[in-house]
């Protein structure tokens, strides 16, 4: 895969020599088992993949060449680049500013961009509103565009269902500007409509096989279903793509609660007309980072720490997969890791963050599992290995690490 220019502060001592002579023992990458490094009183499972994807290490080196590129100009982005506080703080100390915030609210407003200014489009690309926009005002929205290509893919495969007469179920948050931007591309082509988890399948599924009224469908999907969507005509023939960072194993629910809806309504025999097989929409790294995760979760850990942005969906995912296991700990930094005492990390479900005491059990040797999100430098994953094995009196010795 080829390599990018990203700012060194993200490179990681540690992680970086771990990650290669994983990748050395298994180029395939057919064995997600965690790697374990053993200080004697603290053990870390680390994660066989986390870290970095293709799309955030294209959009980081794209935005950093973009302000090398045009000094003394405004440099702005259309809203956060990737969901990483410390990224995106380090882009707006080098002067550039967001247009949007995460839900599309103007943070600048549209009146004060002008020709002479440079506008990225982040990695989880735009709608077509805000490209027609930004053409309009006669900004280029090709040289500056992040989006990444496994987001641009899944649009493809969106315009490929409508080609062929298939309404598109985009499995997504519709709030998240990856689905609000796929979306956007999708009701170009098809008839559509965004499900944000398996009751909202259900729903649709009992509409699809008739226990729920037509009128019902269009308050519960308000605001997620394209304009002039049939119920009766659209609810015929469906695919389904996916917001690439859900959880892969809920997007593979919901597509097959569809497609046993649409057999119970039309029938097994010709159900191809029906239902669209669109498992290809998942994203390689979303696929590889919970895989993993999951391999993680069978190991036998104390806790677990997941690093990451709090407004990060892949990574939301990770501590979903993980704290059903353990007491599981979302941090964004080492600076969370207040003492050996006390953490301060995110609870997902009242989306707060909170303070834990004695998340260390007192023990003769305390395992840790560990893992980060896609957006997540690695070197801030080495910073919470370090602080934690500062506790110890430990410091990094990577001569024998071993493979789980
Ligand atoms: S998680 Fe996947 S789709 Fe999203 S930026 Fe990374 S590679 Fe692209």
């Amino acid at each position: 895969m080829k390599s990018f220019e990203i700012p060194q502060q993200y490179r990681s001592q540690i992680i970086s020599q771990i990650k290669a002579a994983r990748k050395n023992e298994d180029p395939r990458k057919q064995d997600f088992t965690a790697t374990e490094l053993d200080f004697g009183p603290i053990r870390f499972l680390i994660a066989r993949h986390f870290g970095f994807c293709y799309g955030v290490e294209n959009a980081i080196e794209i935005a950093h060449k973009t302000i090398d590129e045009n000094p003394g100009k405004r440099i702005f982005l259309l809203s956060e680049m990737i969901h990483n506080p410390v990224v995106n703080a380090d882009l707006q100390e080098r002067g550039i500013n967001f247009i949007m915030d995460n839900y599309g609210s103007q943070l600048i407003t549209w009146n004060e961009i002008t020709s002479e200014d440079v506008v990225i489009i982040p990695a989880f690309g735009t709608t077509i509103d805000t490209e027609r926009l930004l053409t309009e005002k006669g900004i280029d929205i090709v040289k500056y565009n992040t989006t990444c290509p496994f987001v641009e893919r899944v649009w493809n495969k969106a315009a490929t269902l409508g080609k062929d007469k298939f309404t598109v179920v985009i499995h997504g948050k519709a709030q998240h500007e990856e689905t609000r931007a796929t979306f956007s591309h999708t009701i170009n082509n098809a008839p559509s409509v965004i499900v944000r988890n398996l009751d909202e399948a259900q729903f649709l599924c009992e509409v699809i096989i008739g226990i729920r009224k037509k009128e019902e469908f269009y308050s519960f999907f308000e605001e997620k279903y394209s304009p002039s969507f049939d119920v009766e005509k659209d609810l015929v023939k469906i695919g389904v793509v996916n917001q690439t960072t859900m959880l892969a194993s809920e997007t593979q629910a919901i597509a097959n609660m569809l497609r046993e809806a649409l057999a119970k309504k039309h029938g097994k025999n010709d159900l191809s007309e029906h239902y669209a097989d669109t498992r290809d929409t998942l994203c390689y790294a979303t696929n590889d980072n919970q895989s993993a995760t999951i391999a993680l979760a069978q190991e036998n850990a104390d806790l677990a720490i997941v690093i990451g942005g709090y407004n990060s969906s892949n990574t939301s995912h990770l501590v979903e997969l993980l704290e059903d296991k353990f007491p599981t700990y979302f941090v964004s930094g080492a600076n969370k890791i207040i003492s050996k005492k006390e953490i301060v990390h995110f609870n997902l479900h009242t989306r707060k963050e909170i303070s834990t005491l004695e998340y260390l059990p007192e023990s003769e040797q305390v395992t840790i599992a560990i893992t980060s999100g896609a957006s997540c430098p690695d070197s801030i994953v080495d910073a919470v290995l370090n602080r934690l094995l500062s506790f110890y009196d430990e410091k990094i010795n990577l001569e024998g690490f071993s493979r789980k």
